[in-house]
């Protein structure tokens, strides 16, 4: 048993009326929009009145450092409250919420290891669009309606239609009830993704690992570019063949680019382009939780290198393939499932030069580092003539300097 956040995504039906037929408060469309236009007129607001106060600084000779905090930021909030009643129809979380992003947007651009940009205006037309609630007294849970069928209650805004899968209705159950210390909803955050709407729950929970049958191994893992990843066992993850995919996004792209912006064909093809797009994420998820699954429900020590992939995105050669297949998304996944299921994880330091070393001799080999290099698939250690997969041997090498890490720390 382990108390852990677990976060999952609830399609939502908002309905086109304010209430139902039996007087209820539900949940319409209008509503979620003018939440989702309140949410990004805060940020725009406050970022904009900030930016008016620096120039004024630099204007007159000063330095321009403004600190933007909860306390200068809640003094703008009020100000803007007094001049637009209709911030007072949103959600109050969700007001703060707006500002608290806003807050922490300037932290990441002040802190020098993120080389995070300057906060930049939310634009209407954005893909994202989204505002977030926070869980106060129990304002958002699940909540039975008068015809007695199972709604999402948010706060309020009202009662709303869900769907999900029947081990996510028990833990949303189990989180809406006061009196079970067990579950609790945080907060959700409503999406909008093309014409879908969405709640995604962050909930605290406890999780019971599964049982596994049969011997476990220790793996290590060598993230790369031509396969997702080799495991020090040879097992070999390919990258999944998403080429229908890809076709069809740059076919509708395409033609978005040949009719005018707002026509009924340009409209079609945005639709189109937006099912594919979620088609090709919802499939790469797929397989990628099956496979980081597999892996761990087999292991009882993994070993990761924490690699550097946004310097290889910047790499002409390896940039498209990166975005599309998104390594980091199988580490990350990796890594939670391991906490979850108390299997014992590693990260191994991006230095450390996993492909160079020969894991029989322990010498290293530098004819075969550099990225001209990358072509070199197997090679023969020139002090004890081992022949080596480059990646199974990369592989080896990260398992084995990662059960050297557990044991220096662990001593
Ligand atoms: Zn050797």
């Amino acid at each position: 048993m382990k108390v852990v956040n677990k976060q999952f995504r609830v399609r939502i039906y908002p309905s086109r009326a304010d209430r139902n037929d039996k007087g209820e408060k539900i949940v319409s469309i209008n509503k979620i929009e003018s939440n989702i236009g309140i949410y990004r007129f805060i940020y725009n607001k406050e970022l904009e009145f900030i930016n008016y106060f620096r120039s004024l600084l630099i204007q007159n000779g000063y330095d321009d450092n403004v600190i933007v905090d909860d306390v200068s930021c809640n003094v703008l909030l009020k100000m803007l409250r007094e001049d637009y009643l209709f911030l007072e129809k949103a959600e109050s979380s969700s007001r703060q919420q707006s500002q608290r992003n806003l807050i922490q947007s300037f932290k990441r651009h002040e802190d020098p290891k993120l080389n995070s940009g300057y906060p930049q205006f939310k634009r209407k037309n954005h893909t994202k669009q989204n505002f977030k609630i926070i869980n106060n007294n129990n304002n958002v849970r699940i909540q039975k309606d008068k015809y007695g069928f199972d709604k999402i209650k948010l706060a309020k805004l009202g009662l709303v239609k869900f769907k999900t899968s029947k081990e996510y209705h028990r833990i949303l159950r189990q989180a809406s009830d006061k009196n079970d210390p067990s579950a609790k909803i945080k907060h959700v955050t409503i999406k909008k993704e093309g014409d879908e709407y969405y709640a995604v729950f962050n909930i605290r929970c406890m999780h019971v690992p599964e049982r596994i049958i049969g011997p476990r191994q220790q793996v290590g893992i060598d993230i790369g570019c031509g396969k997702l990843a080799v495991l020090s066992n040879t097992q070999e993850i390919l990258n999944l063949d998403l080429t229908q995919e890809t076709d069809k996004i740059i076919q509708y792209q395409r033609d978005m680019n040949h009719h005018n912006k707002g026509s009924i064909r340009y409209n079609e093809a945005k639709r189109l382009f937006q099912v594919w797009f979620t088609k090709l994420l919802n499939k790469r998820n797929d397989y990628y939780d099956k496979m980081t699954t597999d892996i761990v429900k087999n292991s009882c020590f993994v070993a990761v290198q924490n690699e550097n992939i946004i310097a290889w995105k910047n790499n002409k050669y390896l940039s498209h393939s990166i975005q599309l297949n998104a390594p980091r998304i199988f580490m990350d996944k990796i890594e939670y499932k391991c906490d979850w299921n108390d299997v014992e994880f590693q990260k191994v330091p991006r230095n450390f030069p996993s492909t160079q070393i020969c894991s029989n001799c322990g010498k290293r080999n530098k004819n075969i580092s550099g990225l001209d290099k990358l072509g070199i698939r197997e090679w023969d250690c020139p002090e004890c003539n081992e022949h080596h997969d480059r990646d199974v041997n990369a592989s080896i090498n990260i398992l084995n300097k990662g059960l050297e890490l557990v044991g220096t720390t662990g001593q």
